[in-house]
C-alpha cells in the first residue's frame, strides 16, 4: 500500500474542519494537509446560516461569564468575516460555481404574540448588548419589517433591526471552501478512514494509502468523542453531545431581503427565515438534545417547525413548494461550551462543540487554532475552551432548573398551549415544570450542573446522561 507523509491530518470536513484545513494550508504553503471527510448528518450542511452575534444573545449571555465570552467571540468573528470571505473567494475563483454565497447583512428580531417572558428578556438583552458593545440595534415598528405576513394572533408586537448582522447560504459557502481547498497544492482530500496512533504520531488508513502525520485535528462534530477515545482512552475530554436540528428550504412566498428571527427560545435558536443564494427561504430550526447523533429528522420536529413558520412568519408559505429538508447534528460540549485546542496527547488537537453558531465562529476558530498549531501562539480566544477542562459551570442547580423551566414555558407558549382557566392552573403548570426539572436535576451526579439548554437530556436520556457524567468526573478525579 502507498505511504503518504503529511504534516497535519484534519478529520471531519464540516465547516470547522474545512476552515481549519484552509487556514493551515493557506497560512503555510509548504505544510502538507490531509482532510478526511464523509457525507452524513453533519451540522454544517444543514445550517441557515445566520452569522449571528447579537441575534443569539439571551439574558444569560450577558450575565454569565462564559456567556459574555461567547458574545465577544461572536463579535470578533463578525469583524473577521469580510476579510476571511474575500480570501476564500479569491482562492476559489470561478471554482465555487455561479451565483455567489448569498452573503448580505440585516436581521430583524421579532417579539411576537406566541412568546413568553423568556423571549422578552432576550429581546431586551439584545438591545442592551448593542449598547454595551457599540453595535447598532434599532427598535422599529413591526409594520416596517419586510416580508412578514403572520396570522393575526401570532404577529410580532415589537421588532429590532440589526443592520450589521450577516447571513449567507451555508451550502454555497461550503462549496466556496471546497473550491478554495482544491486550489491549494498542499491539501489532499480523502474519504473517512480508520485513524490510529503510531509511535508518537498518527496514521490514517485511507483507501489505497496510509497517511502518517505527527499532528491530527479532530473536527468530526458530534462524532468527535468516540474518535478521541479510540486514540487515547486516558484523555479527559469533555463529552460531546448533540442538538439535532431540522430545517427546510422552500420556494419564496415573497422577496426576503434580511433574516427574520425570534430570540433564542425553547432550547432552540429561535424560529428564523434566512434568504438563500437562489432566492428561496431557509426556515429553521428545531433543536433536540441527544447524547448520540441521529441520522434523520423526527416528524414531531418537522410539524412544529412548519406550524411555527406558517403561523408566525408568513401564511403564504402554506402553498410554497418544498425544495429540501435539512437535518444535522449540532455538536455541543456537555457543559454547554465548545472544545477547541490541544489535548494532553502530543499532536492531538480538537475543534468541536460549537453548538448553534459554529458556522459564524468558523473564521475565528480556524485562524486561532492554526496559529496555535503552526506557531505555538496561545490564543486568548480559545483558552477557555480547552478540550480537557474541568466542566464549566456558570449556573447553580437552582438557577439552571429555573431557566430550564422558563424554556419549558416558552415551548408551551409557542405551541399555543392554553391551561384551563379554573383556579390556579396556569401557575400550577409553571410550578410543575419547575418541580419536574428539580427532580431530574437532583438525580444527576453531584459536581456537575447540566446547562439549561441541555435540560431535556435529564428526562429523556437520564440513565445514559448520568453514566456519561459519572465516567467523566471519575476520570478527572482518578484517571482511567
Ligand atoms: C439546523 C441547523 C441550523 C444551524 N444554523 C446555524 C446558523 O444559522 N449559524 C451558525 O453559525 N451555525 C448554525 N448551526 C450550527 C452549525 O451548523 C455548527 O455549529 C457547525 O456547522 C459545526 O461544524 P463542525 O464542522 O464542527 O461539525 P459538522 O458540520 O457536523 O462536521 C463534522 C463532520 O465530520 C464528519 N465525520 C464524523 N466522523 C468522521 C470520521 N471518522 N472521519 C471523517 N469525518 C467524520 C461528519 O460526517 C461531519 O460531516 C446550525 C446547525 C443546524 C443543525
Amino acid at each position: 500500500m502507498e505511504q503518504h507523509g503529511a504534516d497535519v491530518i484534519v478529520v471531519g470536513a464540516g465547516v470547522v474542519g474545512r476552515s481549519v484545513a484552509w487556514a493551515l494550508a493557506s497560512g503555510r504553503p509548504g505544510l502538507r494537509v490531509v482532510l478526511s471527510g464523509r457525507q452524513g448528518a453533519g451540522a454544517s450542511e444543514a445550517a441557515g446560516a445566520m452569522l449571528g452575534a447579537l441575534g443569539e444573545v439571551t439574558e444569560a449571555s450577558l450575565t454569565r461569564p462564559h456567556g459574555r465570552l461567547r458574545v465577544e467571540m461572536a463579535l470578533e468573528a463578525a469583524r473577521r468575516w469580510p476579510r476571511w470571505r474575500d480570501a476564500v473567494h479569491g482562492a476559489a475563483g470561478a471554482g465555487a460555481g455561479p451565483g455567489g454565497d448569498g452573503y448580505a447583512t440585516g436581521t430583524f428580531v421579532l417579539l411576537n404574540a406566541v412568546s413568553s417572558p423568556l423571549d422578552e428578556r432576550s429581546f431586551a438583552a439584545i438591545a442592551r448588548a448593542g449598547r454595551r458593545y457599540g453595535v447598532p440595534v434599532e427598535e422599529v415598528e413591526p409594520a416596517e419589517v419586510p416580508a412578514v405576513r403572520p396570522l393575526d394572533n401570532e404577529r410580532p408586537l415589537r421588532a429590532l433591526h440589526l443592520p450589521d448582522e450577516g447571513f449567507l447560504d451555508a451550502r454555497r459557502w461550503l462549496a466556496s471552501l471546497d473550491a478554495a481547498l482544491d486550489a491549494l497544492p498542499n491539501v489532499t482530500r480523502v474519504p473517512a478512514a480508520p485513524l490510529r496512533t503510531s509511535g508518537s504520531g498518527y496514521v490514517l488508513e485511507a483507501p489505497h494509502r496510509l497517511v502518517a502525520a505527527p499532528a491530527v485535528v479532530l473536527a468530526a462534530g458530534a462524532w468527535t468523542g468516540p474518535l478521541a477515545e479510540a486514540l487515547d482512552p486516558d484523555l479527559m475530554l469533555m463529552p460531546v453531545a448533540t442538538a439535532e436540528g431540522t430545517a427546510v428550504s422552500v420556494a419564496a412566498p415573497a422577496p426576503l431581503p434580511a433574516v427574520l428571527r425570534t430570540p433564542n427560545r425553547a432550547y432552540a435558536c429561535g424560529l428564523h427565515a434566512v434568504p438563500q443564494a437562489d432566492g428561496s427561504w431557509y426556515l429553521g430550526a428545531t433543536a433536540a438534545p441527544a447524547l448520540d447523533p441521529g441520522d434523520a429528522p423526527q416528524l414531531g420536529g418537522v410539524r412544529f417547525l412548519l406550524d411555527a413558520a406558517l403561523g408566525q412568519l408568513h401564511h403564504g408559505l402554506t402553498t410554497a413548494r418544498l425544495h429540501r429538508l435539512h437535518h444535522g447534528n449540532r455538536p455541543i460540549g456537555l457543559d454547554g461550551h465548545p472544545l477547541i485546542g490541544a489535548t494532553s496527547r502530543p499532536g492531538l488537537w480538537v475543534a468541536t462543540g460549537t453548538h448553534r453558531d459554529g458556522l459564524h465562529a468558523s473564521p475565528l476558530i480556524a485562524q486561532e487554532l492554526a496559529g496555535e498549531i503552526l506557531d505555538g501562539t496561545p490564543s486568548r480566544w480559545l483558552a477557555p475552551w480547552r478540550p480537557e477542562r474541568a466542566p464549566i459551570s456558570d449556573w447553580t442547580v437552582q438557577e439552571a432548573v429555573a431557566e430550564a423551566a422558563a424554556h419549558h414555558q416558552a415551548l408551551a407558549a409557542e405551541a399555543r398551549m392554553r391551561p384551563p382557566l379554573t383556579g390556579a392552573w396556569p401557575q400550577a403548570l409553571a410550578d410543575a415544570y419547575q418541580q419536574q426539572l428539580a427532580d431530574h436535576y437532583s438525580r444527576l451526579p453531584e459536581g456537575f450542573v447540566l446547562p439549561p439548554e441541555l435540560a431535556p437530556l435529564a428526562y429523556e436520556h437520564a440513565t445514559a446522561l448520568a453514566k456519561s457524567i459519572l465516567d467523566h468526573l471519575h476520570r478527572r478525579e482518578f484517571g482511567r
